[in-house]
């Protein structure tokens, strides 16, 4: 491996997972050409087809491998047909989460433009906010171990102080680096239920000192019922979003289908040393194998990990190479691509094409 050279685990997974990878990988390695920057990707092995054929989702050697490496790329995973013995789902990419303490789930939700607006309103094409989905606890600390008994079943919704603290940190460093790279202010909004449940006052006292060592970042709460509403009627007002686990994952989806669907939504599960990337959306059973996925989520989450790389110390050319997917994502959509999720004929091959078309012919 060069000197300079990142150490990337690559983790395609079930379903579209390997359909969307290719697809970015084939995306990067152009991108590695045009700013010379050197990746080094490492196939590994995991998820619910490895589960059936080898009795392990995620081997210790695939664990290691990815806790090894400078970043983790991954595809989706998880199978209808395919479960535990107990009935569960196979999601090695929630143990990767737990394991490695991939606490911040950093999911964007940006309008690319040129794609058909889902809300009617002019204001529609302005949406880029970020859910901050914490994930390793929340209502999600009990998973798998929830009770049930004949007359009634109990999960258990932790938050501590120390995740709590770490999210407020993320929230707060996210939203100075957005109105940094966007030339306006910054805005936090804890989205809660504080009105009912006192595990949300706790929240919002572990984000209060936090919030008061920003004072250039606007820091306001919301109720999460009030934030679905207004996540579809003036979606354009937010900025960063923090929330619990399950919280996070309900709107995130929501976020999903304000700008076309899964295929449009990236994400980055972020820890203090590690970083996991992959699109927001799981293995699409009902369109795996037809060739028909949009790659854009996948590609947009790579971008998110070279500038996370940067951001690390990689430097310079990293972040270039961030901002180059990006733009050539929207330059390919405002040129006219159209994936079959958005009502196009552009399948996962005619999506990558135009992509890698459109950064060979932007300036480098
Ligand atoms: P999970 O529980 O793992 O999140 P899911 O079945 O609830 O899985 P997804 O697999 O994300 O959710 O699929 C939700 C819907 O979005 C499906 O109709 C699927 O076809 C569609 N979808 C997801 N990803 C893409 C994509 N990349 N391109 C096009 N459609 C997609």
């Amino acid at each position: 491996m060069l000197a300079n050279s990142h150490d990337i685990a690559v983790l395609a997974g079930d379903g579209i997972g390997p359909e969307v990878m290719e697809a970015t990988l084939e995306l990067l390695r152009a991108v590695e050409q045009k700013h010379g920057i050197s990746l080094a990707f490492t196939a590994t092995r995991a998820g619910a087809f490895c589960y059936k054929e080898t009795g392990t989702d995620l081997s210790d050697e695939a664990f290691e491998r990815a806790a090894r490496a400078d970043a983790i790329l991954l595809g989706a995973m998880g199978w209808p047909g395919i479960r535990r013995a107990d009935g569960t789902e196979i999601a090695p990419q929630i143990t990767l989460r737990q394991r490695l303490d991939l606490y911040a789930g950093v999911r964007p939700i940006r309008a690319i433009p040129g794609t058909p607006a889902v809300l009617a309103h002019p204001r529609a094409k302005e949406i880029d906010f970020v859910i901050l989905r914490e994930s390793t606890e929340g209502l999600f600390f009990s998973k798998d171990q929830g009770i049930v008994s004949a007359d009634w079943a109990e999960e258990t919704l932790r938050l501590t102080r120390r995740t709590t603290e770490r999210l407020a940190r993320t929230a707060f460093r996210l939203a100075a680096h957005r109105a940094a790279q966007r030339g306006r202010p910054g805005r936090v909004t804890l989205v809660d239920k504080a009105n009912v449940f006192r595990a949300f006052a706790f929240m919002r006292e572990v984000f209060a000192p936090i919030a008061a060592e920003h004072p250039d970042i606007a820091y306001d709460q919301h109720y999460v019922d009030a934030m679905a509403l207004d996540l579809v009627r003036r979606p354009w007002a937010f900025d960063v979003l923090p929330m619990e686990n399950m919280f996070g994952d309900i709107l995130s989806d929501l976020g999903a289908g304000l700008i076309g669907g899964m295929g449009f939504a990236p994400s980055a599960d972020l820890g203090d040393t590690h970083g996991l990337f992959q699109p927001s959306h799981g293995t699409a059973p009902d369109i795996a194998g037809q060739g028909v996925a949009n790659p854009t989520a996948c590609m947009l989450s790579a971008a998110m990990m070279l500038e996370w790389l940067a951001m690390k110390g990689g430097g310079q050319r990293l972040l270039d190479a961030a901002t180059d997917i990006r733009e050539a994502v929207d330059h390919a959509f405002a040129e006219g691509l159209r994936t079959p999720d958005i009502g196009g004929g552009a399948g996962t091959v005619a999506a990558t094409r135009a992509v890698i078309s459109a950064l060979r012919r932007r300036p480098g």
